[in-house]
């Protein structure tokens, strides 16, 4: 993809996500892979999935290992490791994307995975998504073998949870990454009523 159709792409997946309330404020990020250069577009640190624009703003392209490529300004995302680790890891990723989704949170509180409650959910995905316990508000490196290996265990794995933090899902591009961050969402809301309503 061209820098154009990766900010437009960025662009769209950012204000979907804004817009459904699964990532507010200015939380969250994503990154997306510069084909055969080792190098991403992620979200500016600090910026708005609101205010990012198809133009560019709120978007900084980087190498692998966080520095912003010549002519970019500003501070990529603090995550920034986590995304080059999995675009590194995982060649049929095109794009990454991570919020503070509120149910998927609530739901990780207590369990280790959530469960593929409805038929949409197990047809997308094919498996539970599990959660991982990383006692940090951003994702250090001696993390990261633990989740690359979650997705070498299971090749179609479309995400996972932080616990207390937020989930993480991946996709072809940031819209497809987006779209499973969604689902993903919804299931755990869907779980999260069905226990409530169990419980009366
Ligand atoms: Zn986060």
């Amino acid at each position: 993809m061209k820098y154009s159709e990766i900010y437009q792409d960025m662009t769209l997946a950012a204000h979907r996500a804004y817009t459904r309330g699964i990532q507010t404020g200015s939380g969250g990020n994503m990154a997306s892979r510069i084909a055969g250069a080792d190098a991403m577009v992620v979200k500016n640190s600090g910026g708005s999935f609101g205010d990012c624009t198809a133009e560019g703003k709120g978007w900084i392209a980087t190498d692998y290992n966080g520095k912003p490529l010549e002519g970019e300004n500003g501070k990529p995302t603090r995550e920034w490791l986590l995304h080059a680790t999995l675009l590194k890891a995982l060649p049929e990723v095109g794009a990454i994307v991570h919020f503070h989704s509120p149910y998927a949170i609530a739901w990780a509180e207590e369990h280790n995975e959530i469960p593929l409650t409805t038929w949409h959910s197990g047809l997308k995905f094919g498996c539970p998504i599990p959660v991982v316990d990383v006692p940090s508000a951003v994702v250090p490196a001696q993390a990261m073998d633990d989740i690359v290996k979650l997705f070498e265990e299971n090749p179609a794995l479309p995400g996972f949870v932080l616990r207390g933090h937020g989930l993480v899902a991946v996709g072809k591009t940031a819209v497809a990454a987006e779209h499973a961050a969604e689902l993903i969402e919804e299931t755990a809301q869907i779980t999260v009523l069905e226990h409530l309503l169990k419980k009366e």
